[in-house]
């Protein structure tokens, strides 16, 4: 499953992303872009985010579930 990421070092919080897709992306109380934790992430919201980000500071990246096989 691929989930968003924001690069916190390049986002000058301009809060574009907040604007165009709310459901994923939100500023934080100290004040940074966090993104949501959803099962299922909206493409076509998280693309255009993407697409409106002037620092490039969103993107998607693998997301692993990690399982634990006990004894
Ligand atoms: S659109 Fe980009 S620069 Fe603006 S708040 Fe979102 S991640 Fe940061």
């Amino acid at each position: 499953m691929k989930r968003p990421f924001v690069d916190l070092g390049a986002c000058t919080l301009c809060m574009g992303c907040v604007e165009v897709c709310p459901e994923v992306f939100s500023q934080s109380d100290v004040g940074f872009i966090v993104v949501a934790d959803l099962d299922d992430y909206p493409q076509a919201c998280v693309n255009e985010a993407i697409k409106y980000c002037p620092e490039d500071a969103i993107g998607w990246e693998e997301a692993y579930v990690c399982i634990r096989v006990g004894r």
